[in-house]
């Protein structure tokens, strides 16, 4: 016998620029970093990339086109993305909206790996140390021990802005009026569906006695499905979780068993009630639960609910957006404003740039905004883009030895250019 005891391996390790969060954001923010020729490490706490794409099973992607059209507005690293998922039949049309997780992250596998930046899976941030308003570095709990990174610059794409709140940065949650943030959802798939039976009216109308019979406990108003590349398997993003604080690690765990529940309580309606489901059958629940909104950083810009409506184009502008003002409500129903026809707003850069920090960004969903612009950019499209242009403006503000506040838009600009970006 040759017995061991744990010696925890503790390393420091330094960078130019460190990603937290390995979802589609943090992803592309590490490419476009080590694609300008930064050493760049993504830590991520799952041993796969891809966030609520993957872990979360949130599917199809919402709008990447200006309103109505088929003009792609989010383009750069997410159009080549959907370019290599197509070639490995992970969608079934180039410009598509359905896509197959597991192929995504292959594609993404490769993408990071071919970009030169280096990974760290199962890595859990727990840690920031600061030094006035620098972010001298982050610590994480791996399975060797606690590996503490260094690096120039650091992108937070966490979506709950993890490194953020540990760092002290000031943040709003819930809405104007001392309301909460959107409700949480857990997302399923079923396989063994005969889509040409399934009537997805008649099950909503079904759905609608059975709750009005106190016989279904979701308060969510309706079901809603989508389907997949994959024949005959559908995707339920249907469960609705009220009255639970993402923030709040007791309720953040409560919320996860009543998600689940909600999925048994749909499945079994389901299979029991509605013709095309009798063979169905439950393949993936998603590794966690799905939050729509936490943490929304104070940053120098506070994106609004005007700026999205009046399709608003920023002078520092990074990405586009087309897509609604969509609230779901704690309870039933929820707010959805629409865009205007061919249009869209962009994301200014601004609103990445925490106040208190000269070498730390914020991106994805957790940026500086109010809780109804949020509902509009939070979508995987957009946070995709986002981190793209935090990876290029991390990079130009190293090379320009600038303060993130100070970065040289014009540069950020000419390199999204260079990358087939839209922002303006
Ligand atoms: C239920 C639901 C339905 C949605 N529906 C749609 C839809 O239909 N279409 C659409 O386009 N968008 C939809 N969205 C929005 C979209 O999925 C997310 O807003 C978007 O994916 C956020 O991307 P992100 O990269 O910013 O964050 P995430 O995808 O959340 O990625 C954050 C990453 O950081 C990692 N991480 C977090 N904390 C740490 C830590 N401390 N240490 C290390 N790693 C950490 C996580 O594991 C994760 O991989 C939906 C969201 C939800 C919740």
């Amino acid at each position: 016998m040759n017995y061991k005891t744990y010696k925890p391996n503790n390393q420091t390790v330094e960078y130019d620029i460190a990603v937290l969060g390995g979802g589609l954001c943090g992803v592309n923010a590490a490419i476009a970093a080590a694609r300008e020729g930064k050493k760049t490490i993504l830590v991520e706490k799952y041993g796969f990339f891809g966030g609520m794409a993957t872990a979360g099973l949130v599917n199809p992607f919402m709008s990447y086109c200006a309103h109505q059209t088929d003009e792609m507005i989010n383009v750069g690293l997410f159009g080549e993305m959907l370019r290599r998922m197509y070639k490995k039949g992970g969608t079934n049309i180039p410009q598509c909206y359905h896509f197959n997780e597991q192929i995504l992250k292959i594609v993404l596998d490769e993408m990071v790996n071919e970009s030169g930046a280096h990974t760290l899976f199962h890595g859990l941030m727990t840690g920031v140390e600061t030094s006035g308003d620098t972010v001298v570095s982050v610590v994480c709990n791996t399975i060797s021990g606690m590996v503490k990174i260094k690096a120039k610059r650091f992108i937070d794409a966490t979506g709950d802005a993890h490194l953020a709140a540990f760092a002290g940065v000031p943040f709003e949650c819930g809405d104007d009026e001392g309301g909460p943030c959107q409700p949480m959802t857990t997302s399923f798939n079923l396989a063994d569906v005969d889509y040409a039976k399934f009537n997805k009216k008649a099950a909503n109308a079904l759905y609608t006695e059975y709750k009005a019979a106190g016989k279904i406990t979701n308060p969510r108003e309706n079901i809603l499905a989508f389907s997949l590349p994959s024949k005959n398997l559908i995707h339920f993003n249907s469960t609705r979780i009220s009255g639970k604080d993402p923030l709040d690690a007791k309720e953040r765990t409560e919320a996860e068993f009543i998600g689940r529940k909600q999925v048994w309580e749909l499945y079994s309606f389901l299979k029991k009630n509605i013709e095309g489901m009798e063979n169905a059958y439950l393949v993936a629940i998603s590794d966690e639960i799905g939050v729509r909104e936490s943490r929304r950083i104070k940053a120098l810009y506070r994106l609004n609910e005007d700026d999205v409506l009046s399709c608003r184009k920023f002078d520092d502008g990074i990405c586009c957006c087309s897509y609604d003002i969509d609230i779901h409500n704690q309870q039933e129903g929820g707010r959805c404003v629409k865009l205007p026809p061919k249009e869209y707003y962009t994301i200014p850069y601004r609103s990445l740039v925490p106040e208190s920090y000269d070498n730390l960004l914020v991106a994805g969903r957790s940026i500086g905004s109010s809780h109804v612009a949020q509902s509009s950019f939070r979508i995987m499209p957009v946070t995709a883009c986002m981190g793209e242009a935090a990876g290029i403006a991390a990079s130009v503000s190293i090379d320009k030895n600038t303060k993130m506040r100070d970065t040289n838009i014009t540069e950020v600009h000419t390199i999204l250019d260079k990358n087939g970006c839209k922002y303006k």
